[in-house]
């Protein structure tokens, strides 16, 4: 089985060859938490988490890094991150590494929700300030970076004069990029508008700051994660990924510090996730065209007619490939709803079909998962893969209706196959399943709560327990091994 791998840097296809057999170095560009991560956030890392679960179960052995940018950094359209950082902590008296504590908790709570897997490794900004200014004194060393006024910069002019291309990965122009910016940052301070900070002085009003060669300072956005990534994965590892909107500058960026600190380019494989839209436009927070996960999720908001599970919003997410656009609307979630009932009620009918050796069906198993499985590895195609999971539903419920048969080892074939791709593979979860687990954890709750009553000889509680449960349909039956339940 060959992987093939959309690689923005070549703008192809490309087949897969990890560095090392058998091993892949993936690094995703995590969140900033300066505030409550939008559905648009989450789908970028939803479609990491489906390509990480795909290549564990393609058999490849993954260490997955997902940093924090916790620490207010500068973007080119100024010190923004740095603004939201301290807006955020005026308007909520919190000190900047509550705000980072806040957010991170609600991020992974809210990933956690979606049933993403933690990465192996999650490394924040504010840890890595020391690598930082070790990779800023390496580029100024060998001539890539300049101080200038307590702030150091990335000399673009100078990594294109060795021969090396800034605007590869995006496909700029570096006469263009020069035309076409505005110097709005560093005024006066750089040689060219086009370069990039690696380290920025702090102004008296930042909070963020640490000490430097050059004087009292916050690292570029950029470099955290070169710093991160070049010390967890290597000088070159196989997979980056990230939103589309960060291959340039961030990405761009990246490759020119790499180039310029180890000689190499830091990345085999760029991996770049298309843009989650609501109304057509681009879900962001700046414009205020977004939706927050737990309001599409309680049903609290004017988006959406009904709340919709987890499971669901993640099914819909992937019924999309992950470089297309997907524009998220009520009509594509009901219909999303629909189709996951269908398949959950397929692969619970499947838990029941008495198979037959004596008869041929009509379902080539093998090439089904052949094509299965192409989908797969034909760059992560989750759509095209979904489509064939509901071919082999239709045959199920063709099953069930007796117009098909299927032999007993298909049957086992079968239902290991889709269960993997479904839920290990999609991370699909199944709602009802887990709805039945959690009821049968509170009715134990319930039934401990009655028996502490009872031995307290506080009747008139336990009556009331067992009374009010009766009353929704729960029978409560006291036997020899203790008390269980019925349900009618
Ligand atoms: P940020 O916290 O702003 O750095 O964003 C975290 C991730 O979310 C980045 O990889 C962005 O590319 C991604 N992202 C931001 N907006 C969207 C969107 N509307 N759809 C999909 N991904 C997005
Ligand atoms: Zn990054």
């Amino acid at each position: 089985m060959q992987l093939k791998i959309y690689n923005s840097l070549a703008g192809e296809k490309e087949i897969f060859k990890p560095i090392l057999e058998g091993n892949v170095g993936m690094y995703v560009c995590g969140p900033t938490v300066y505030s409550n991560v939008h559905l648009g956030n989450v789908r970028t890392f939803l479609s990491f988490d489906f390509i990480y679960r795909s290549l564990m179960h393609l058999g490849y052995k993954v260490r997955y890094v997902r940093n924090i940018t916790d620490a207010g950094h500068l973007t080119d359209d100024g010190d923004v991150n740095n603004d939201r950082f301290v807006k955020q902590t005026r308007l909520e008296k919190l000190e900047p590494m509550e705000i980072v504590q806040k957010y991170t908790v609600d991020f992974h709570k809210v990933l956690d929700m979606f049933n993403l897997l933690p990465p192996n490794i999650e490394p924040t900004a504010t840890g890595h300030i020391v690598e930082q200014i070790e990779l800023t004194q390496k580029l100024i060393e060998t001539g890539f970076a300049y101080e200038s006024n307590g702030s150091v910069y990335f000399d673009v002019l100078e990594y294109n004069a060795r021969g090396l291309n800034y605007g590869e990965l995006s496909k700029r122009n570096i006469e263009e990029l020069f035309a076409n910016t505005r110097d709005l940052d560093g005024q006066g301070e750089k040689k060219n508008p086009q370069d990039f900070a690696l380290w920025k002085k702090a102004s008296p009003a930042h909070i963020m700051r640490w000490n430097s060669p050059w004087g009292e300072g916050f690292p570029g956005w950029h470099l955290e994660c070169t710093a991160m990534s070049t010390k967890y994965l290597g000088e070159t590892f196989d997979i980056h990924g990230g939103g589309m909107d960060l291959k340039f500058p961030h990405h761009e960026c990246e490759i020119a510090q790499g180039k310029a600190c180890n000689g190499a380019s830091p990345v085999n494989y760029w991996m770049h996730a298309n843009m989650l839209t609501m109304n057509s436009q681009r879900m962001s927070k700046s414009t205020g065209n977004y939706i927050l996960p737990m309001q599409l999720v309680s049903g609290e908001n004017d988006f959406f007619e009904k709340p919709f599970h987890p499971a669901i919003v993640r099914f819909c997410f992937l019924q999309a490939h992950y470089r297309s656009v997907l524009d998220i609307s009520n009509d594509a979630m009901l219909a999303s709803e629909k189709g996951f009932s269908r398949l959950m009620e397929a692969l619970k009918i499947l838990n029941s079909i008495t198979p037959n050796d004596e008869k041929q069906s009509g379902f080539n198993l093998e090439d089904w998962k052949t094509k299965a499985y192409d989908a797969l590895t034909d760059d992560f195609n989750s759509p095209v893969l979904i489509a064939y999971l509901f071919e082999a539903v239709k045959f199920i419920f063709a099953l069930k209706d007796e117009k098909e048969t299927i032999s007993a080892k298909n049957l086992e074939d079968l239902k290991s196959t889709l269960n993997a791709l479904v839920f290990d593979v999609l991370g699909l979860q199944n709602i009802e399943e887990n709805n039945n687990e959690k009821l049968d954890q509170t009715l134990q709750v319930l039934i401990e709560l009655r028996n502490q009553a009872r031995k307290s000889k506080n009747f008139d509680l336990s009556d009331q327990i067992r009374d009010k449960l009766l009353a929704e349909g729960i029978e409560l039956k006291d036997g020899r091994e203790g008390t269980t339940y019925s349900i009618s």
